[in-house]
């Protein structure tokens, strides 16, 4: 698997409707990665029309998501690459 790209979640454009991050892709759409699948641990972006991948920088991720959302319940959003 090879990403076109590394990008931090902060370059992101962030809509706040659909709870999506956003980048801008070559072919003229863009990358995306919602709220939720941040949370969950993803950190790929895919471009819903071309086959590209970017990887979402975001190592300083607990507080990261204190600044995303209000959470409620307990998590524990560490995130570990299982090879
Ligand atoms: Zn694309």
């Amino acid at each position: 698997m090879a990403f076109h790209d590394e990008v931090e979640i902060e370059d992101f454009e962030y809509d706040e409707e659909s709870e999506t991050y956003y980048w801008p892709c070559p072919c003229g759409d863009r990358f995306q990665i919602t709220k939720e699948e941040l949370e969950s641990g993803e950190d790929t972006a895919r471009c819903p029309s071309c086959s590209l991948m970017i990887r979402v920088i975001y190592d300083k991720v607990e507080a990261f998501m204190e600044k995303i959302s209000n959470i409620k319940e307990k998590t524990n959003p560490m995130i570990e690459r299982a090879t």
